[in-house]
């Protein structure tokens, strides 16, 4: 029967090698057993990351031991490889590295696979669309829940260990002006972060949710705590849209407006989990796809990639930077995409796409917050026809890390030069918690452990 409900997917593994569906196999054992744990206690050595790993207090920004600040090398090059092999790999369900498959789980599967997945697996196919009602508008959390289903279904789907497959929340934390922070507990046992942020802005009222698509990050960008722990591995389609789900549920239902990918991880390097949960969120959860940002530092090839999907969300890149030079400073994987590419390629996204590029600037004291910086930034991007938006983000102080947040002068003045060479202009409030965390912060207190690449 486990065997059968395996083929059944085969929607999402069909390009699998023999080799790699062994594999799975072996994988989808142990998740089986996972799943039943309790009856199963002599199976736990089977799991590496299955105990006391949250048992630690709150201590400094952890830093693999193969993460070190510095030039961009032959090893992170491997490492983004390895990340964009396992996008691909997770989002057909093969993965390699450590993590949860998706076979067994209901969230994340668009109505369609749902309706596949109804008939591979002893019921009708107009079954998907009450099983995707229940998941995304009833929110169940239980297979038993959907009780639309016949009673030995649910029963013999729950046996086999089929799942709704959301996650946990792990602890939260919240501000003063409403931002709360949740830590969601994946599968294996990593966190990852997701933020909720209502606010009140020319009279509308909109709850944004900042979600993370990787578990650790492998771009390490030298100001951003996400980076210090370096890379474990992609989000499923079903981690996203999970989060966001969260987020609704811990505001009481409060529907999430916007949707930003500006939590832990470079979703370029996660393409196509990233662009599913756009598509889910859009779709299922209701979101405006022009509410909808994806934010990128820059990875070689994946812009073209991303417009050839045309949706109509919007794409904001990390610039942080008006030329090469001090772009490699900050950002060690600029050496392996230049400044010059990046712009190229955002006019040609724009070409593809008609939808105009936004960059974000995080200001950092001394380094690129002067006013030959906000002049150079300016006419770069006229020059280019990019003149569309710069979201500029003071620095958030982050532990391990020697950069200053500017003064309110400077930042007034980077925007003042910006907006007087007619460059659109925002400046990124600082938030209550951002003030107290940072980025990835807080899930670095909790998870002190190195995460390994
Ligand atoms: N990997 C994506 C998403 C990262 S988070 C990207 O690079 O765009 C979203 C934004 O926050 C990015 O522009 C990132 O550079 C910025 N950021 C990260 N850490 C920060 C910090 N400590 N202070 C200010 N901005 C930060």
């Amino acid at each position: 029967m486990f065997a059968s409900l395996l083929k059944s997917t085969s929607f999402a593994t069909s390009s699998f090698s023999p080799r790699r569906r062994h594999h799975h196999h072996k994988k989808q054992a142990l998740r089986i057993r996972h799943l039943s744990a309790a009856a199963n206690d002599d199976d736990d050595d089977d799991f590496p990351n299955d105990n006391n790993e949250f048992d630690y207090d709150v201590v400094s920004v952890p830093r693999n031991p193969g993460i070190k600040s510095g030039k961009w090398n032959q090893n992170d090059v491997e490492i983004v490889k390895t990340a964009q092999k396992d996008a691909n790999e997770k989002a057909s369900g093969t993965s390699s590295l450590l993590a949860p498959s998706n076979d067994l789980t209901l969230l994340g599967l668009t109505e369609n696979e749902l309706k596949v997945f109804a008939e591979r697996n002893g019921t009708q196919k107009f079954r998907g669309k009450q099983i995707k009602d229940f998941i995304y508008k009833h929110r169940v959390k239980s297979i038993m829940e959907m009780t639309q289903l016949p009673k030995d279904l649910r029963e013999s789907w729950d046996g086999l260990g089929v799942t709704i497959g959301r996650n946990e929340v792990y602890a939260k934390k919240s501000a003063p002006d409403g931002t709360t922070k949740l830590l969601m507990k994946l599968d294996d046992n990593r966190i990852v972060e997701t933020v909720g942020i209502p606010s009140n802005e020319y009279g509308k009222s909109r709850l944004t949710c900042c979600v993370s698509s990787q578990v650790g990050c492998p771009m390490r960008c030298e100001f951003c705590a996400t980076g210090k722990g370096g890379f474990y591995r992609n989000l499923t389609a079903r981690e996203i849209v999970d989060q966001v789900m969260a987020i609704e549920e811990e505001f009481g239902g409060r529907r999430v407006s916007n949707v930003v990918f500006m939590g832990m991880g470079e979703p370029m390097l996660n393409v196509p989990n990233v662009v599913k949960a756009t598509e889910l969120l859009n779709k299922e959860i209701g979101i405006g796809m022009r509410h909808i940002s994806i934010s990128t530092v820059g990875v070689f090839g994946a812009l073209e990639k991303l417009a050839s999907y045309e949706m109509q969300c919007v794409l904001a890149v990390s610039l942080h930077a008006p030329n090469q030079k001090i772009r490699e400073e900050i950002i060690p994987s600029a050496r392996a995409y230049s400044f010059d590419d990046i712009l190229n390629d955002c006019v040609a996204y724009f070409n593809a796409t008609g939808r105009r590029v936004t960059f974000e600037y995080t200001l950092l004291a001394g380094v690129n917050d002067q006013k030959e910086h906000a002049k150079e930034l300016a006419q770069v991007l006229f020059k280019k026809n990019l003149a569309s938006h710069v979201n500029l983000i003071p620095y958030n102080p982050v532990d391990d890390s020697d950069f200053k947040r500017p003064t309110k002068q400077a930042i007034d003045q980077f925007r003042r030069i910006l907006e007087e060479n007619n460059v659109p202009t925002s400046v990124r409030q600082t938030r209550g918690l951002e003030a107290a965390a940072a980025c990835g912060q807080l899930r670095n207190m909790y998870q002190k452990e190195a995460l390994v690449a």
